[in-house]
């Protein structure tokens, strides 16, 4: 499980299948943290759900919100795999990046200006948190970028938001 901040939310990533959700709607099975991971007071009260758009899935899909009635953090959960406001899967990004960066032209049949953007904000990302000498080695600088909590393709430049951490957690089924 790893998490970043968004709008004073938390966003914590989770192993869950999106077609799942999508199909269970408000059903599905989130996992609920044991603590909450702001305070580490206690636990989390159920707090709603967010419409999320992913290009994998026609329509909205509805995604966990959990709050922390001691210091009132939201907690917003998300599919691993998906970069916070990305509706592309991370997989699909890597590797059209990898395409371009090793074919020269983006992969047939995709939308080709969203792919010029994230490889401008990968060049740029790159040189701002790692320096120029990854220009010329960007698909190790998109993951070594996402190691630092860093997302390779976000148009804003911020510091690194994400911590990864692995806290006991268990699914509430
Ligand atoms: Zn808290």
């Amino acid at each position: 499980m790893a998490y970043s901040q968004k709008d004073g939310a938390m966003i914590i990533f989770v192993r869950a299948d999106l077609k799942e959700i999508f199909d269970q709607e408000r059903k599905y099975a989130w996992p609920r943290p044991e603590r909450c991971p702001a305070c580490g007071m206690c636990r989390v009260w159920g707090h709603g759900f967010v419409l999320a758009y992913f290009d994998a899935i026609a329509g909205g899909v509805y995604l966990r919100r959990y709050r922390c009635p001691e210091c009132r953090c939201v907690l917003r959960l998300r599919p691993i795999g998906f970069f916070a406001r990305i509706q592309a899967s991370i997989e699909t990004i890597r590797e059209s990046l990898w395409h371009r960066l090793g074919k020269g032209r983006w992969p047939s049949g995709s939308c080709g200006s969203r792919q010029r953007h994230w490889l401008k904000a990968l060049i740029r990302n790159a040189a701002a948190f790692l320096g120029n000498a990854w220009r010329n080695a960007l698909m190790e600088a998109f993951d070594r970028l996402i190691c630092l909590g860093v997302i390779p393709v976000s148009r804003a430049i911020k510091g690194a938001t994400g911590i990864v951490f692995e806290p006991p957690y268990r699914g509430v089924r």
